[in-house]
């Protein structure tokens, strides 16, 4: 099965995370491979997926019982077979690893480095039908770190013993540990080495909420006439009138989605990779295969599924590093619709709770106070200054403190007992005495009515910053109702203040303009 198929259908992830896919494409191929990613960068998937895609076992040396243990439950859970030789293992436990080796049924067995020392241990490993070696914490083999593991530089060996490709991580990036870790694991043979920061500093990044969407997107396009580029659209329906549109106003636009034939897709494809100046609106569809290095923007026309989703395809455009731009349009809409996506899939619920962290990851990077680079940056792990290449750099938002609106939205929350979403608390924030509030006799709640001096617009950007902010969580077990968080608790007593993003509340009443 092909890595991105792999990806969501086994791993159930819609998108690699920054320099996934380059990484499992060199393990997958049997390159021996060094590769250094920030802790939290998803290093895992790097050798876990490959070991799906190569004959035979994968054997994983990684320094820690408890994250083995994690990470085969992990594995399991998606229904991949693997097993850990671990002293922490009962004899039970072990006999079990053993015979699924020597069935041949397991595609990952995880060993700590200890195990090495023990005689038999690589004889055991080759008659196991070992084809690819994974070292986890692989700075562990440098005797002048801090977590030197003497059993790390029996890897070495094991490697040469077994002639197989080895595939070292590591989050620490400095150059003597590196060279210590070619030396030792790889025995001075270079291996493919994946440094690269994630950055892609050419590309500007662009958000803006949904006002006239079709308007926006058709400026952003007309602006750049001549450029090739893309369109994403949640919908296979949108795609197809948004080209029109885009047609219709003199730009050459085609659309793509999965729904298509395999033909006309192909042809889009080659027409898109041929052509100059072309625009392909599509859905999340496009774009894997594509290898064109100047597209010259990308618009999502709705927001992405999540926030690797967006780094992913965002970073379609300028591969060639000349100047890039985007600009992500997103709306109330769109937000309802991922959660709904979410919550209507067939995930276990902690999958769940994670596919909305990270789309909350994502509304945070929409309505980020500062530098959205930093903010995007900071989510893979990597540290970065503000990057003047942002519309938040060029031009930064007037922020004001909103924590009087945040406190009259979360008395609207508690009041209502966690049990109800934006649509509703605002209705009670206003004091519209609609049917369902009259019903719940939430009309007669002090908090009814005290939010008459913003719009519903103008709430509604209160609400989503409160996510962002990550003030409210929405409840999958209630509906998508909102909760209250921890992080809301000392606003709420008085303790803490929150600062809003004036931008995106728009005009507000005198009342609460002169508070800005
Ligand atoms: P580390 O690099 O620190 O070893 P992990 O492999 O544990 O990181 O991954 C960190 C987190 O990122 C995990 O929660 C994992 O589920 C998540 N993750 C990894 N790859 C992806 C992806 N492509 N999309 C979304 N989440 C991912
Ligand atoms: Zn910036």
């Amino acid at each position: 099965m092909p890595p991105d198929l792999l990806l969501r259908q086994v791993f159930g992830y819609d998108a690699f995370r920054p320099g996934q896919a380059e990484i499992v494409e060199a393990v997958a191929a049997g390159r021996d491979v060094l590769a250094i990613m920030p802790t939290g960068g998803g290093k895992s998937l790097c050798f876990q997926l490959p070991a799906l895609m190569r004959e035979g076992l994968t054997v994983v040396i990684s320094p820690l019982i408890a994250l083995m243990r994690d990470q085969v439950r992990g594995l399991e859970a998606l229904g991949v077979a693997a097993g850990a030789l671990t002293s922490g293992n009962t004899d039970a436990e072990t006999a079990a690893v053993h015979q699924a080796v020597a069935d041949g049924r397991l595609r990952l067995l995880y060993m700590a480095p200890e195990r090495l020392a023990a005689g038999g241990t690589v004889h055991f490993l080759r008659r196991a039908g070992v084809t690819a070696i994974a070292v986890d914490e692989a700075h562990c083999v440098s005797q002048w770190g801090h977590d030197f593991r003497p059993d790390y530089l029996r890897i070495g060996e094991l490697k040469r013993a077994l002639n197989v490709p080895l595939a070292a991580f590591t989050a620490t990036a400095d150059a003597e540990t590196r060279t210590e870790i070619v030396a030792r694991l790889f025995g001075g043979a270079d291996p493919v080495t994946f440094l690269r920061g994630f950055d892609r500093p050419n590309i500007r990044l662009a958000f803006q909420p949904k006002d006239q969407p079709r308007r926006q997107l058709m400026e952003f396009a007309a602006a750049r006439r001549g450029q090739s580029g893309i369109v994403y659209c949640a919908s296979r329906a949108r795609t197809e009138t948004l080209a029109a549109a885009l047609s219709q106003a003199g730009q050459p636009a085609i659309p793509y989605h999965g729904g298509m034939e395999a033909g006309p897709r192909r042809e889009a494809e080659t027409r898109f990779q041929r052509d100059d100046g072309l625009i392909v609106v599509a859905t999340v569809a496009f774009g894997m295969g594509i290898d064109k290095p100047d597209i010259r923007w990308v618009a999502h026309a709705d927001l992405p599924k999540s926030i690797e989703a967006y780094y992913q395809e965002i970073g379609r455009a300028g591969r060639d590093g000349a100047p890039a731009e985007t600009l992500t349009l997103y709306g109330a809409d769109d937000i309802r619709l991922r959660r709904a996506q979410i919550d209507e899939g067939l995930a276990p619920p902690g999958r769940k709770a994670a596919d909305h962290a990270r789309l909350n990851a994502l509304l945070g990077l929409a309505e980020a106070q500062g530098c959205r680079r930093r903010r995007l940056l900071d989510y893979f792990g990597e540290d970065s200054g503000p990057c003047g290449n942002c519309d938040l750099c060029s031009d930064p938002p007037k922020l004001f403190d909103g924590t009087e609106a945040v406190r009259k939205a979360l008395s609207a929350v508690l009041r209502t007992d966690e049990w109800f979403g934006t649509g509703h608390l605002i209705d009670i924030l206003l004091g519209q005495a609609t049917e369902k509030v009259r019903a719940r006799g939430h009309d007669h709640l002090p908090t009814f009515g005290v939010g008459s001096d913003l719009s519903r617009a103008q709430w509604g950007a209160v609400f989503r910053q409160m996510l962002g902010l990550d003030l409210l969580r929405p409840d999958p077990s209630r509906h998508g109702a909102l909760r209250m968080t921890e992080g809301a608790r000392p606003i709420l007593r008085g303790e803490n203040t929150v600062t809003l993003r004036r931008d995106l509340i728009g005009k507000a009443r005198p009342a609460y303009a002169v508070r800005a």
